[in-house]
């Protein structure tokens, strides 16, 4: 189901440790080591203090889902086998302006096709899961809590 689509680049500096976090099932952010604000997706610099220097924050992998759509035509002709399915932004409980896109599941280890938008809205618990599609590639996705379903 999930052969050939293209996968990110792992060992890229800047956003390696997320990429290795992600194999263990972390979810972590940035943190700057000169002013501590939180950042998402990894950047080389800080966008409030401009400092080069961060870490790796652990995150509990908990949000709610801030938007959601349905690609009806993937613009990459790989992802047109997944149709439909649904992919979210989730603003982590550790910060709402953090936000992490994912494919939207049902359940753990759920379909990435198993999801109808109908079933969703927003603000609805989500927790992350990731699902392994190559030796150096785990996907973050979201999966809704069990008192956040609809429509099953
Ligand atoms: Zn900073």
């Amino acid at each position: 189901m999930i052969n050939d689509l293209p996968l990110p680049v792992t060992n890229d500096p800047v956003d390696h440790g997320f990429w290795a976090s992600a194999l263990q099932s972390q979810l972590v952010v940035q943190r700057c080591s000169g002013c501590r604000l939180l950042r998402f997706p990894p950047r080389p610099m800080c966008p409030k203090c401009q400092s080069s220097d961060s870490g790796w924050q652990v995150m509990s992998g908990r949000g709610k889902v801030w938007s959601f759509a349905t690609p009806a035509s993937p613009l990459l002709p790989a992802f047109e086998a997944l149709t439909p399915y649904v992919t979210a932004v989730v603003s982590l409980d550790e910060h709402e302006d953090l936000r992490v896109v994912g494919p939207l599941l049902l359940a753990p280890g759920g379909d990435i096709q198993g999801v109808r938008a109908d079933q969703l809205s927003i603000g609805q618990a989500v927790s992350i899961e990731f699902k392994r599609l190559a030796d150096d590639v785990a996907l973050p996705c979201w999966v809704l809590e069990p008192s956040g379903r609809q429509g099953e």
